[in-house]
């Protein structure tokens, strides 16, 4: 229960806005400590460590996943939380269950499925995380989903556009979906989510870029936000070469990120005057990298997403992973397996919608193989 000083603008879970289904209190934990609890022992928690992050699952075992790129972005926002005064364990609930809606074979898997979902209200994986939580998820007697509280609810749902967040409101009266109308940021455990999974992911994917030898580390040099690091580490160990002069540049990229964010957000609290939680809330973004680190950041996103991201081998495998989401879509639409259920007020596309995302990468490969008779991947 114990937690380091608070900051007069942190979340306390002790004024949570609380949960949609009344429960009685923990007697050991506090409200975000229990929701982090309820994601690890989730079903569609687990299944993160067969989904794709970059590199689909069956292409090696030692590139990021979803698990342990959440895990990667609970460790990195909980640090800067600490010093910051944030609540950290709202922070790592958010961290853990902010990818649990993505589908199979990341992005192309949900560009593949919103297609699919055109006409029938279109799939977006961040509303899909918080229906996984609301919803989806079958483990307690009285209710659906996990009924986490508002501001573990609040941080995953990240974005929202105007009519999804309209429909939400509909449905839950001053509820996560308020801010996106009236125009709030999210309290500012969720806004150091969303910055620690920007930092996590550039970090990983230059490391799982060159691993996989798709890019070199002369190429990365050229990134004035890592080229700058790496010469600082063979600054200080000349011989440092191979994986662990990627290391360590990594390493210093990552903790120059790390204080940037800390330095700039408490410059930004206090040029705000913000003296409690719903100050900050109308005080917009606060949790922010300085202008300059911003600028690099971006630079270093558009590198890998011209080099990576883009690549013919990591395009070519994402075609063939469009092709299986595209094809088990059709297929149980027509014929519904078992574990399609259409919950009430949903169609039938919803429900297949739903039963799609929730596979991990190599369950979709093995069920696609199994209706086709042939492999798309060797
Ligand atoms: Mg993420």
């Amino acid at each position: 229960m114990t937690h380091p000083p608070l900051a007069a603008f942190a979340s306390d879970p002790a004024f949570t806005r609380g949960r949609r289904f009344a429960e009685p209190g923990a007697p050991t934990r506090n409200a975000f400590q229990r929701d982090r609890d309820r994601i690890v022992h989730s079903t569609a928690f687990r299944r993160l460590v067969y989904k794709t992050q970059v590199f689909l699952n069956h292409e090696g075992d030692l590139f990021r996943t979803r698990l342990t790129h959440s895990l990667e972005v609970a460790q990195l926002g909980r640090s800067i939380a600490r010093t910051l005064g944030l609540h950290e364990d709202l922070v790592e609930a958010i961290a853990l269950a902010h990818d649990l809606g993505h589908t199979p074979f990341g992005h192309a898997g949900q560009d593949a499925l919103h297609a699919c979902m055109r006409e029938h209200g279109g799939f977006e994986h961040n509303l899909q995380s918080l229906r996984v939580v609301d919803a989806l998820e079958e483990r307690y007697p009285a209710f659906d989903g996990l009924n986490l509280c508002f501001e573990t609810r609040e941080g995953i749902l990240k974005h929202c556009s105007r009519a999804h967040a309209e429909a939400l409101e509909a449905l839950e009266p001053g509820g996560v979906a308020q801010r996106f109308l009236l125009g709030h940021a999210p309290t500012l455990e969720a806004q150091l989510c969303n910055l620690a999974d920007e930092i996590a992911y550039n970090a990983h994917d230059v490391d799982d870029g060159v691993r996989s030898g798709l890019i070199t580390l002369e190429q990365v040099a050229t990134v004035p936000l890592f080229g700058r690091f790496m010469a600082d580490a063979l600054l200080a160990h000349p011989t440092l070469k191979g994986r662990r002069l990627l290391f360590e540049s990594i390493r210093l990229m990552l903790s120059a990120q790390v204080y940037d964010v800390i330095a700039a957000t408490q410059a930004a609290v206090a040029d705000a005057g913000v003296g409690n939680l719903t100050e900050a809330r109308q005080a917009g973004r606060l949790v922010r990298f300085s202008d300059d680190m911003l600028a690099q950041s971006s630079a270093l996103k558009r590198f890998l997403f011209q080099n990576l991201y883009r690549h013919p081998r990591v395009t070519d495998s994402m075609d063939r992973a469009s092709r299986v989401v595209t094809d088990l879509f059709a297929l149980y639409v027509d014929q519904p397996p078992p574990p399609v259920v259409r919950r009430e007020g949903d169609s039938m596309q919803r429900a297949v919608a739903d039963y799609i995302a929730g596979m991990t990468d190599r369950f979709a490969l093995s069920v696609h193989r199994e209706w086709s008779g042939q492999s798309l991947f060797e």
